[in-house]
């Protein structure tokens, strides 16, 4: 039986002046090491796989204009890391921010929240 599986690695941002180049990685050695890891964790994939698609955080940031490839937006790790995103008010007039990226964060429940709290903040301005 097929089956169509997604892994999703934690990796650090696409940052190629000071910081990690993801265009320098080989795409196969690094998939192949994913493998290995999860070989070495009791999932024996290696014989089962027949297409292999790869995406590293420069891709991502190529193809969908996400800055480094973080597709969430800030890191979300420390306790303080909720007071680097984005509000949904800016300072600027009739400019609202929403989505991942920012205030309260990233993942589609938040993401939803973050779009009632913008909606409502439209609203208001409209009404005054
Ligand atoms: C592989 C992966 C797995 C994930 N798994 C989960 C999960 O299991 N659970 C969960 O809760 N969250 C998950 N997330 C996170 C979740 O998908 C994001 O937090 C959420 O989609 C962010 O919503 P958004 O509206 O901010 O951005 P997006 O969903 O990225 O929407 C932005 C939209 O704007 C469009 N766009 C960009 N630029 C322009 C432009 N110039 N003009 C017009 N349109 C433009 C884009 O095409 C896109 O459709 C996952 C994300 C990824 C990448």
């Amino acid at each position: 039986m097929d089956e169509s599986w997604s892994v999703l690695i934690n990796a650090p941002r696409h940052q190629p002046r000071d910081g990690f180049n993801w265009d320098e990685k080989s795409s196969k050695e690094y998939s192949q090491h994913i493998i290995n890891l999860m070989e070495a964790k009791g999932l024996d994939i290696r014989s089962r796989v027949e297409v292999l698609e790869y995406r590293s955080p420069a891709d991502l940031e190529r193809n969908v204009n996400a800055p480094g490839g973080s597709i969430y937006g800030t890191s979300s790790n420390g306790a303080r890391s909720a007071f680097w995103r984005a509000r949904n008010r800016s300072k600027i007039k009739n400019l609202f921010l929403v989505g991942g990226s920012t205030h309260p964060g990233g993942g589609l429940p938040l993401v939803g929240i973050s779009a009632e709290i913008v909606a409502e903040a439209v609203e208001e301005n409209l009404e005054q």
